[in-house]
């Protein structure tokens, strides 16, 4: 699979039919009885059984052969610099390497990883920008990759935010990264980064590497970011006491990543149900990390949620899509009409003790992706990184 330019356009239309089991990405509603999904300039533009939609003229079909398709899965923390490289690992192809892990949109919680990152406010800036517009220009093996996210630092005044707003950029990156680590500072330019139509995304928990802080939950819920970055710790996690309170505390994302403290992942996902709050929870990697970069991690993290976390497979693909989508305004993530034909096919591994994909997941095992789209246009065949699926989907 090459690295692909930039954004490409669909050409004509892709059936795909034959699909096994629908997962929406919805949680009100994971699963639809439905076999077939149109799709036409990127967007989806019919769902349904084979015989109700349009399957005529169509440039590409593809025989889901009986697998499960659900919204490609949203990895809501990521750290990219730029291209397909991150120096944290000295790694080349992560993001080519996550598509085949089914991760087809991806957000930068701050480039943070860049060589001789700019701290003074200008050249945070200049870096934003910067970032924000080569990925919006490149998009390493098609994967969309939300990036230019800057890291605040003390300062900063409120026509900062208008002139990053005006220039394009969308996040901040964690708070608490850079100098801005009180509450009461946070909370002034989160509410300033909102103001211009900027989410922003708060580092929760124990310093994630030398040289950055600890954030406490009263510091979180003082700051009101749009998202508790990692809930679960990047890696060291807040006492789950406080845990609890972030979750009871305010309606902001409740955001559990791979490399994140398992142990206070899974109590978080438990609070959260308990509180009817899973609709807060959104799936993250947080990678390149310090524990390397995890293609599978967003299937990692939902197959341990379900399973640790007794939790039905479906219920947690849509934290990892529709909830996301949600939560931070994406166009993706939910099998509707009108939304980005970013789809994950995928099936049983083999071998797996499970009795299909679901009960699969449900016992802790990955699945097996066969196939990836991104704006209607197919990106990779059998995954080269999770274990064989039984079934794969072929064009026809
Ligand atoms: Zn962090």
């Amino acid at each position: 699979m090459a690295l692909s330019a930039g954004p490409e356009k669909q050409v004509g239309k892709l059936v795909i039919r034959n699909i096994g089991l629908l997962l929406t990405g919805d949680l009100g509603a994971p699963l639809l009885d439905a076999d077939t999904i149109v799709a036409e300039g990127g967007r989806i533009t019919a769902i349904g059984r084979a015989a109700d939609c349009d399957l005529s003229e169509a440039h590409v079909t593809v025989d889901a052969q009986g697998c499960a398709l659900s919204p490609g899965l949203i990895d809501s923390h990521v750290h990219p610099v730029f291209g397909d490289w991150s120096p944290r690992q000295g790694q080349l192809g992560w993001i080519e390497s996550s598509l085949h892990g089914g991760v087809t949109t991806m957000i930068s919680a701050g480039e943070v990883h860049l060589p001789g990152r700019p701290r003074d406010i200008v050249g945070l800036k200049a870096l934003a920008i910067t970032a924000q517009r080569s990925f919006a220009n490149f998009r390493p093996a098609g994967v969309k990759v939300l990036a230019g996210a800057p890291l605040i630092e003390q300062g900063m005044v409120e026509s900062d935010f208008a002139e990053l707003a005006a220039a394009g950029v969308g996040l901040l990156g964690e708070v608490g990264l850079g100098s801005v680590k009180a509450g009461y500072e946070a909370k002034e330019m989160v509410a300033w980064a909102r103001k211009y139509g900027i989410q922003s995304t708060i580092h929760t928990g124990g310093p994630s590497v030398p040289g950055s802080g600890y954030i406490d939950a009263d510091t979180v819920l003082e700051a009101d970011a749009d998202i508790i970055g990692h809930i679960n710790g990047g890696h060291t996690a807040l006492p789950l006491r406080q845990i609890r309170c972030l979750c009871e505390g305010c309606l902001r994302g409740i955001e559990i990543v791979h490399n994140g403290n398992e142990l206070a992942g899974l109590t978080a996902l438990r609070y959260a149900a308990e509180l009817n709050q899973l609709p807060r929870v959104i799936l993250g990697t947080d990678g390149p990390a310090g524990s390397g970069a995890q293609p599978l991690g967003i299937l990692r993290t939902i197959a341990l949620l379900s399973s640790l976390g007794d939790m039905p497979a479906e219920t947690i693909f849509c934290c990892a899509t529709g909830n996301t989508a949600r939560m931070r305004k994406l166009d993706c993530g939910l099998i509707e009409i009108g939304r980005a034909a970013d789809f994950m096919l995928m099936d049983r591994a083999q071998h797996s003790s499970g009795s299909d994909l679901l009960d699969s997941v449900r016992k802790g095992d990955l699945p097996g992706v066969g196939m990836v789209v991104i704006d209607g246009i197919v990106r990779c065949g059998r995954s080269r990184n999770t274990p064989p699926a039984e079934r794969i989907p072929v064009i026809v």
